[in-house]
């Protein structure tokens, strides 16, 4: 087959630290949509050699982000650290063509060079004493079985060019960089090693990846020459970063994956989030479905410059994407979050009649009832996990507040308490099947005008007392949803706050 008539293949390969860097979503975003655009396959691949990086369960959170965001992997998923073999056959096979050799130095010999050269203000490198050792040499280390790893012969002149499709042909010099080890003494290939072999082996034809890994790409490419291997091509991301410029934070409440996920953001607003970190397909169009983004994805277009996180957009985004769900979906989303403050206990009956049918009842709670809640919130929601904040008054059976809050304007609390009394006593006559809604509105509203009162003066006590805030939905629709008797109720603890 001509390299042109090969097939794209890209890949994701992190390292299972514990969690997913919101930046290894993107690069694996733009791997996947890079290989759905050319119809190319998207494998991912876990590089877990390194022993000092890989927690346990790294690989499975890894796993069950990428399915919690739909971002499907083609083939099962390859684990490096199952294929050690192939690894060292690769190491031993660069030895024999002369391209690598053993290396004896022991790690204190490797920090006393390391020390002198930072005493001399030099760059740190292998000072290369094994790389000519005669055979005899050699083998009598191998007798006295002293440990070693195998290390590239770096050629000592000349540059190594990296042609990146973002950022353009990058240049490094030969001589500045080091006789890379490939295979450590306990026979655990480098990363640098393992990276390339698998490349290679699994048919990769282009490497999109985080700029920080740049530096390391000359290496890459010197290790495919010794190989004798034809290079991918190489696309490096801008760096992502925080709002002052500074490289996006490590701490992992901040960048991991999951904690987003957890704190309610949707998938579809992180994917399209992380999408515009660093391209955009158009100047006009902020929000895109994945598949806009599949079809207007162009590696060329991605910008050099870093990117900056701003977390204001991805509450925006979010809010979009909150918008465009049914409620009935809405709500399922927001159940764990009812469910895990414990909101949804079962001695809180809805208090108006049951709506029980295809619906059902989920822990004691009518689901149309909670629907009816969730709809008061769904315009302003920006994060799933808010909307417990924004609705707990709806689940107590006690209002704790500062009866100050229901102080409107120039009113005096006895003023508020007569107010309130009033309501009270209209409110009581009111049989419980008209605590509709708009029903209610009418009503109130006539009861206000017969009564030459200012709209204020009534409903912003009536909601304060319903909510127990300064700021709610308004009056009718709470009252709709906490029923005559807790409405009741509600008004009376208010005018006890009041004295
Ligand atoms: N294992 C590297 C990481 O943890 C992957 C770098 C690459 O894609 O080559 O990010």
């Amino acid at each position: 087959m001509s390299f042109f008539s090969r097939k794209i293949r890209v890949r994701f390969a992190p390292s299972p630290t514990g969690f997913l860097h919101i930046g290894g979503l993107r690069t694996a975003l733009y791997n996947y949509l890079f290989a759905r655009k050319n119809k190319g396959d998207f494998i991912l691949r876990i590089e877990d050699t390194d022993q000092t990086r890989s927690v346990p369960g790294g690989i499975e959170a890894i796993i069950e982000v990428l399915n919690k965001v739909g971002l499907k992997y083609d083939e099962e998923p390859y684990i490096q650290s199952k294929r050690l073999d192939i690894y060292k056959k690769y190491a031993l096979e660069l030895v024999k063509k002369g391209k690598a050799y053993y290396c004896f130095c022991s790690t204190e010999r490797l920090e006393e060079v390391r020390q002198k050269q930072i005493g001399e203000g030099k760059l740190t490198m292998y000072d290369k004493k094994c790389r000519d050792l005669t055979e005899k040499q050699r083998n009598k280390e191998t007798k006295k079985r002293t440990p070693y790893v195998i290390r590239l012969k770096v050629p000592e002149k000349g540059v190594t060019a990296v042609d990146d499709i973002i950022r353009g042909e990058v240049q490094f010099e030969n001589k500045l960089i080091d006789d890379q080890v490939l295979l450590k003494s306990d026979g655990y290939p480098t990363y640098h090693l393992a990276n390339v072999v698998d490349d290679y082996l699994m048919k990769i034809t282009h490497v999109i990846r985080a700029e920080e890994w740049l530096p390391s790409t000359p290496k890459h490419i010197l290790l495919y020459k010794a190989f004798g291997w034809k290079p991918p091509k190489f696309a490096h991301l801008p760096l992502l970063l925080n709002s002052d410029k500074s490289k996006l934070s490590k701490r992992q409440g901040d960048v991991a994956v999951e904690d987003y996920l957890k704190k309610g953001y949707l998938p579809e607003a992180l994917l399209n989030f992380v999408a515009l970190m660093g391209y955009n397909p158009s100047a006009e169009q902020e929000v895109y479905s994945l598949e806009e983004l599949v079809r207007g994805f162009d590696l060329e277009k991605i910008n050099k410059t870093g990117a900056v996180f701003n977390i204001e957009k991805l509450d925006w985004l979010n809010g979009v994407y909150i918008r465009k769900k049914s409620l009935d979906e809405l709500v399922d989303l927001c159940l764990p979050y009812f469910k895990e403050s414990g909101a949804l206990i079962p001695t809180i009956s809805p208090p108006i009649p049951r709506e029980v049918g295809e619906q059902g009842e989920l822990e004691g709670v009518d689901k149309n009832w909670l629907k009816k809640i969730v709809a008061l919130e769904q315009e302003r929601l920006k994060r799933l996990d808010e909307i417990i904040y924004l609705t707990e008054f709806f689940f107590k059976d006690k209002l704790n507040y500062d009866p100050q809050i229901l102080i409107w304007k120039k009113m005096n609390r006895e003023d508020v308490k007569n107010t309130l009394n009033k309501l009270l006593l209209f409110l009581e006559k009111i049989p419980e099947g008209d605590f509709i809604r708009e029903k209610l509105e009418r009503l109130i509203k006539d009861f206000i005008r017969d009564n030459k009162f200012a709209a204020g003066d009534m409903l912003w006590p009536m909601r304060a007392a319903l909510s127990g805030r300064q700021a709610s939905p308004g009056p009718f629709e709470i009252a709709e949803i906490l029923g005559k008797e807790k409405v009741l109720q509600r008004i009376r603890d208010a005018i006890n706050k009041l004295g």
